[in-house]
């Protein structure tokens, strides 16, 4: 039933091996420059339970990139077989690097996440993400071959060929990028095919904020299963957390990491089930272990155990980056809240756009949304009813009212990785 028996640890054990592993990570990553130095003085053996590592400090990206390259490692340079670097989303990117081990075990973990959501050997993975430096590419690649898949490399782009590719091989499961997933679905139907004559069951779908309206979208677009799959380079990529078959939030794998919820201005731990950043730990790194890392990423922890039995702790679709935030005019914005009001509307179709500019003294937001051809051929009227309708709903959820513009779908530029939801225009004097 279980990719690995801990899946399903007993909760008292499953802390103490954290707890262990904990004392012998924090070993390792002494002989890092590093935490050599940010270490000193720390004794490894007060570690008694999982809890005591707020007694730690934390480690930020700013540590990572002040230590580029190499300053994270607790080894020579000559034990390492591999290097990714984060996409570099926000800034300069860092850098992680593993050994033999540590690609084995990054390789477990992708299998056990995509064993939960019911990817078997006999299917077929195509794994549609840029291969390269981000981790999507290579980290589900290994994990899906460690799992036994026949795995496609297909990357990223050229849809015809994912297409033949798919079909010819009657391809079960996908790894696509969700603000992807809807433009490929209607490119599929845009070729002549029928989403539901496809040999596809299963999307993994992660590494940019989405919500559960996009997912739904996608899954009734796509005739397919949609799972979140949640992951960091810094953490080693994808396969930190993962839904199973149920869909209620994503797993994260406790043997492997320790996560923390904190409130990200005092650095305390929030409540239980309450929103904010998640700090992780890794716990069976051997070449660059991170302590106390602050992601970034807003999330919770899911009370109440789960139906499938797994008893590593839940954590909620990341509700947006702490740097995705907007302000204006002194309102607290998460983009996440604009998608969630736009895919909620049957008339929306797969993209939108955040443009935030300055007019005269005033800052303004403009939303560009894309929408399904069937409703831009109705008149002019109706059409200028949909568009209050939607500023209107919007102002609901973000408390202003955009500048709500129409635009016929697959006209808004369509990034290759991640998509890039916000553009900010204004004048920062
Ligand atoms: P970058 O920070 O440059 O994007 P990564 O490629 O390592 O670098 O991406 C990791 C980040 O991607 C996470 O910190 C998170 O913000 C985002 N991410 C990954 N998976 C998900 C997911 N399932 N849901 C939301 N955000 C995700
Ligand atoms: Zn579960």
């Amino acid at each position: 039933m279980y990719f690995d028996s801990v899946e399903a640890m007993d909760r008292a054990d499953l802390e103490a091996l954290q707890a262990r592993r904990l004392r012998d990570t924090l070993a390792i990553a002494r002989q890092s420059p590093f935490y050599k130095e940010r270490l000193a003085g720390f004794d490894a053996e007060s570690i008694r339970t999982p809890a005591d590592i707020t007694s730690l400090p934390f480690t930020t990206k700013d540590d990572l990139r002040s230590q580029y390259p190499c300053g994270m490692l607790a080894r020579p340079l000559e034990d390492f077989v591999r290097l990714h670097a984060s996409s570099g989303t926000t800034g300069t990117p860092t850098a992680v690097f593993y050994t033999q081990k540590d690609l084995e075990t990054w390789a477990d973990l992708m299998a056990r996440s995509m064993y939960a959501c019911g990817c078997r050997r006999s299917d077929v993975l195509q794994n549609m993400s840029g291969y390269g430096l981000f981790t999507g590419g290579l980290g589900i690649h290994y994990g899906s071959e460690r799992l036994g898949m026949l795995t496609i490399p297909a990357g990223a782009g050229n849809t015809r060929r994912q297409i033949k590719l798919i079909r010819d091989f009657n391809v079960t499961v996908m790894h696509i990028i969700p603000s992807f997933a809807l433009y490929f679905a209607q490119k599929v139907r845009e070729e002549g095919f029928d989403t539901a004559d496809m040999p596809w069951r299963i999307a993994l779908i992660g590494a940019e904020p989405h919500t559960e309206e996009a997912r739904r979208k996608i899954e009734e677009m796509m005739h397919i299963k949609a799972y979140n799959s949640y992951g960091l380079s810094e953490m080693n990529g994808p396969g930190v957390a993962f839904e199973c078959l149920h869909q209620t939030g994503m797993h994260l794998w406790e043997d492997a990491y320790i996560a923390e919820i904190i409130n990200p201005e005092t650095g305390e731990h929030v409540a239980e089930g309450e929103i904010g950043e998640l700090v992780m730990t890794t716990l069976t790194r051997k070449g660059m272990p991170i302590i106390r890392y602050r992601t970034r990423d807003l999330t919770r922890f899911i009370p109440g155990q789960c139906a499938c039995g797994r008893t590593h702790r839940r954590i909620d679709r990341i509700a947006g980056r702490a740097d995705d935030m907007i302000i204006l005019k002194g309102v607290n914005i998460y983009p996440m809240q604009i998608e969630q009001c736009l895919m909620a509307m049957p008339e929306v179709g797969q993209n939108y756009l955040i443009e935030l500019v300055t007019e005269g003294v005033s800052d303004q937001m403009k939303v560009k949304v894309e929408i399904k051809n069937e409703y831009f051929v109705e008149d002019m009227r109706s059409l200028q009813g949909l568009q209050k309708r939607i500023a209107k709903n919007l102002c609901n959820e973000i408390l202003l009212t955009p500048r709500v513009e129409l635009v016929q779908h697959d006209t808004i530029p369509k990034a290759e990785g991640k998509a890039v939801r916000v553009i900010d225009n204004r004048n920062k004097d």
